[in-house]
């Protein structure tokens, strides 16, 4: 690296003050990156285990002042079941909501960002670690993908963005919860047929950016044959048996998870006639 700057300054003497200035300023952005990185280690996040569990994150429901018509009717049970406002077409805006009426849900970060390193970057980690540029330096946010399910016909994912570690998994939480969504699930392998709820009941396809992503059912006791983001998903949404193909860049793991999560919506989106269902053994929602 001083070789090729060496090389252009004696090319272009006027650039000199411009490479003087990039080489301070890259100094301290460095260092304060590695600043917050501790920060949030001693704040608590060093516990997080390696797959990114975290377990009961919950919003007290004693605190809950319900604002909309349906945190009214959850709040003076009214509503019991998830599934009266999953079919209404009409949207979750409380989190609360969805803790009252399926409590235990697990909560799981997605690796979605990569720590800094040579040679094509360094471990990967819950983190996205982005920065914009401003006169005072560079100025970083981080972002967490979130993934709740209660390993039984539930799952929702979020997306939660700030200038801290903490509140970005917070609002990636609160996010996830309104965005929840209940897994058709059956048995559509043709090397099977044992009509029990163990797989996907027939092929889907999602897409987002350039990913898609294929699955397909498998016969019991063939695991998830998945990548490991769509494996941590697919396992909250208890779902056991399943082939996947993914196709595009993968790497880009917030349009894989995305991608996924339309594949998993597109199960519930088919419409079936009622001697299938029994063929294929479909449950929907809690089993
Ligand atoms: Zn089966």
């Amino acid at each position: 690296m001083p070789d090729t700057r060496k090389r252009a300054r004696e090319k272009h003497p006027g650039s000199k003050e411009e490479l003087k200035e990039e080489t301070i300023v890259k100094e301290p952005e460095d260092a304060l990156i590695k600043e917050i990185d501790k920060e949030a280690i001693e704040a608590g996040e060093g516990k997080i285990p390696e797959e990114g569990v975290v377990r009961g994150i919950t919003i007290s429901e004693q605190n809950w002042k319900p604002k909309t018509e349906f945190g009214r009717l959850v709040f003076s049970d009214k509503i019991t079941n998830i599934d009266q406002i999953l079919s209404s077409s009409k949207p979750i805006l409380e989190p609360e909501i969805v803790d009252k009426l399926l409590p235990g849900m697990e909560t799981v970060l997605l690796n979605i960002g990569q720590s800094k390193g040579k040679f094509g970057g360094g471990k990967r980690s819950i983190w996205r670690q982005t920065q914009k540029k401003t006169k005072e330096g560079n100025k970083p946010k981080f972002a967490a993908y979130v993934v709740i399910g209660n390993r039984n016909g539930y799952i929702g994912i979020g997306y939660g963005k700030s200038k801290e570690t903490m509140p970005a998994r917070e609002k990636a939480v609160k996010n996830s919860k309104l965005n929840l969504i209940s897994i058709r699930r059956g048995c559509g392998s043709w090397a099977c047929g044992c009509k029990e709820p163990h797989a996907i009941p027939f092929a889907v396809e999602g897409r987002c950016g350039s990913v898609r992503v294929l699955l397909k059912p498998a016969p019991k006791g063939t695991g998830l044959i998945a990548e490991s983001e769509v494996k941590k998903m697919l396992e909250l949404a208890g779902v056991k048996d399943v082939y996947s193909k993914v196709h595009g860049q993968a790497r880009t793991k917030i349009n894989l998870v995305k991608a996924c999560f339309e594949a998993l919506k597109q199960l519930s989106r088919t419409k079936i006639k009622p001697e299938v269902r029994d063929q294929l053994g479909i449950k929907e929602g809690l089993i």
